[in-house]
């Protein structure tokens, strides 16, 4: 079988599924305190599940390996990814655990608070990658953000770079990164905050933070910075790419738009600043609309990049 053919997915992520319940609120409830918000909204997200969606609806071949519970959210959060037509082969429903679930309130200024329960997705396990090697051994490139146990991401890391897959890793939320793992990373990609965490402190500029962190180990890495674009990094120099301008309504969810568009191009064989390029399109396009995933955009939908 030649490569092109043995590759059978772009992109493979391996993350979490979370229902997102959003109330809207004049202000936060202090301890034994009860206040009334807006409506609920029912919002499909976790990290894992918008990276797999927004690079399917930019027309990529997408698979996930994650896990839900066996209730009512399952059945919404399998429904939202089979819409976008994402392999579910290895979505595994855990009898007996709740889905995951992020418990949103979004305040009077679009500012938001988040407790997330993890439910199913703290299941994971290093036995759900084993299963699903056929599918992360056939991916170009193999996605991982840190909304599930470290044991499962190191193994599918692993099992990913001895298929050849590249490995992008995105370090939210914050976590120590064991060595190995870290060498993998091509790109490693964090935000300013992330990569703070990481090397123990701010860097005088975001090209001096991505050339500490590839000096730490990553092969390569991406700092993002909101409105002003993203520094890409690696052994050759670090250089600055740009954003297209956009009016931003919510920016839920566009670190995710714009990793997951980074993975697809990379998969389609383009440099890291190409891919960069083309993803920040993909994130600016994403903070123009509200929520995550109904945020994301198809490829006719995305901005022209900046001039
Ligand atoms: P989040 O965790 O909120 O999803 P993040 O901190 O991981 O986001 P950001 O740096 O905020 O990631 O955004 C990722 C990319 O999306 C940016 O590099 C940029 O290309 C695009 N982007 C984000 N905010 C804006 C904005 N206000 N205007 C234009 N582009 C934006």
């Amino acid at each position: 079988m030649n490569e092109e053919r043995s590759r059978s997915w772009e992109v493979v992520v391996v993350g979490s599924v979370n229902a997102d319940l959003v109330v809207g609120v004049e202000r936060r409830p202090a301890p034994g305190e009860t206040v009334l918000g807006s409506d609920l909204a029912t919002l499909p997200g976790g990290k894992g599940a918008n990276q797999a969606v927004a690079a399917a609806r930019l027309g990529g071949r997408v698979g996930i390996v994650g896990r839900i519970g066996d209730d009512g959210h399952g059945e919404l959060l399998r429904g939202a990814l089979a819409a976008d037509g994402v392999d579910l082969a290895h979505l595994t429903v855990t009898e007996g655990a709740p889905s995951g679930v992020a418990l949103i309130t979004i305040g009077p200024d679009g500012d938001n608070s988040i407790i997330v329960s993890p439910g199913a997705n703290a299941r994971l396990a290093p036995e759900d990658i084993a299963a699903a090697a056929d599918m992360i051994g056939r991916a170009s490139v193999v996605s991982f953000q840190l909304e599930v146990p470290l044991p499962a991401v190191e193994a599918a890391a692993r099992a990913a770079a001895e298929a050849g897959a590249r490995v992008v890793l995105n370090l939210s939320p914050p976590a120590p990164v064991p060595d190995e793992l870290l060498g993998r990373c091509d790109p490693l990609v964090v935000n300013e905050h992330e990569a703070a965490y990481l090397l123990g402190g701010a860097r005088e500029s975001a090209a001096e933070t991505a050339a500490a962190l590839v000096r730490s180990g990553a092969r390569s890495v991406v700092v993002t910075l909101g409105a002003e674009g993203v520094v890409v990094a690696d052994g050759e120099g670090a250089s600055a790419v740009p954003s297209p301008k956009a009016e931003a309504v919510d920016t839920t969810g566009a670190g995710d738009a714009f990793t997951a568009a980074l993975c697809l191009r990379l998969a389609r064989g383009d440099s890291l600043r190409d891919a960069a390029r083309y993803a920040t399109r993909a994130g600016a396009a994403a903070v123009r609309k509200k929520g995550a995933q109904s945020s994301y955009p198809t490829p006719d939908e995305l901005p022209d990049p900046p001039g």
